[in-house]
């Protein structure tokens, strides 16, 4: 059943990428086949999930580094790895971070995604996490491999957490070991669940703090065929997502940061978030105007300024 629709799929991609080609000449970005091979790969049955601390996780984690030694990432810290304990009974984690080095060569704009899920229930029941966030980790690798033929003006440091599901564990460690200077991080760019077109919307949350954005984030979506919206960050309102995922340690030392997300679906966090759930051409749009945006905010770092 699933390697029809996995085929079926594919072969969907295929077309798809050749109407895009006829379109425009230039080359096309994303690259639908790469982006779509690390989602089912990541989410597929035999990473168990990718919990934090099991063989899943090390599978997708050497992934993940594989990836981004081929795009030609370099590491930021030796082999790529930022290993940590976390807990009372000191659970080992690791993040990975990559890093494209800007023209200018100062400041940094982390754009993050947590590669971790919730593993198995009842050694039977898989949780894929396409969706959360399989989705996120292959965007970040098509986002590298751009940014490493376009070279940026400020430092990009691409961090894959480890145990978001755990209490957000990844970026708070990372945002302790002061591994960078977080003076110099200028911004953090979060996706969390970024490919599920159910109502072709993606929300932008992190302007309530930073208004600045909106506009840029309104240049960067004008062209979609998705809508962007905002939002979601009001401490008065419910739902209030900015404690929600790996933005929070950033937002709570006051960095400038905009999460990527979808609406919770019917699927989050159960064994039925799986990649052929996933609208192929809502998550491409998705991914187009994350990579608009990021250059936009990288062209005007200097003036994003958290509170203002
Ligand atoms: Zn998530």
């Amino acid at each position: 059943m699933k390697s029809l629709k996995y085929y079926l799929f594919f072969l969907f991609l295929i077309f798809a990428q050749q109407g895009f080609a006829q379109k425009d000449s230039i080359a096309v970005f994303p690259d639908s086949t790469k982006v779509m091979n690390d989602l089912f790969f990541l989410s597929s049955d035999s990473l168990q999930g990718r919990k934090t601390n099991t063989l899943g996780n090390e599978i997708a984690r050497e992934y993940i580094i594989k990836r981004l030694q081929k795009v030609g990432v370099s590491a930021y810290v030796q082999d790529y790895l930022q290993p940590f304990t976390f807990g009372k009974d000191s659970i080992p984690a690791v993040n990975i971070l990559g890093f494209i080095e800007g023209f200018t060569g100062k400041n940094f704009i982390v754009i993050s995604a947590h590669y971790d899920h919730v593993g198995m229930e009842d050694s039977t029941k898989i949780f894929n996490g396409a969706d959360d966030n399989a989705s996120g980790v292959a965007s970040l690798l098509a986002l590298a491999e751009y940014f490493r033929e376009n070279q940026p003006e400020n430092n990009l440091l691409f961090a894959f957490f480890d145990a978001e599901e755990m209490g957000l564990q990844g970026a708070k460690h990372f945002m302790q070991s002061v591994v960078v200077d977080t003076s110099k991080i200028k911004m953090n760019v979060n996706l969390d669940m970024v490919s599920r077109g159910d109502k072709n919307e993606l929300y932008a949350v992190g302007t309530y703090f930073t208004p600045y954005l909106k506009p840029l984030l309104n240049e960067a979506s004008k062209d979609k065929s998705i809508e962007l919206l905002f939002g979601r960050d009001n401490p008065k309102k419910k739902p209030y997502w900015v404690n929600a995922s790996d933005h929070a340690p950033f937002h709570q030392a006051e960095i400038p940061f905009i999460y990527f997300g979808v609406d919770d679906h019917p699927d989050y966090h159960k064994i039925t978030d799986t990649a052929d759930k996933i609208n192929p051409n809502f998550y491409l749009e998705a991914i187009r105007l994350i990579k608009e945006a990021i250059e936009i905010f990288d062209a005007n770092l200097g003036e994003i300024v958290y509170g203002k």
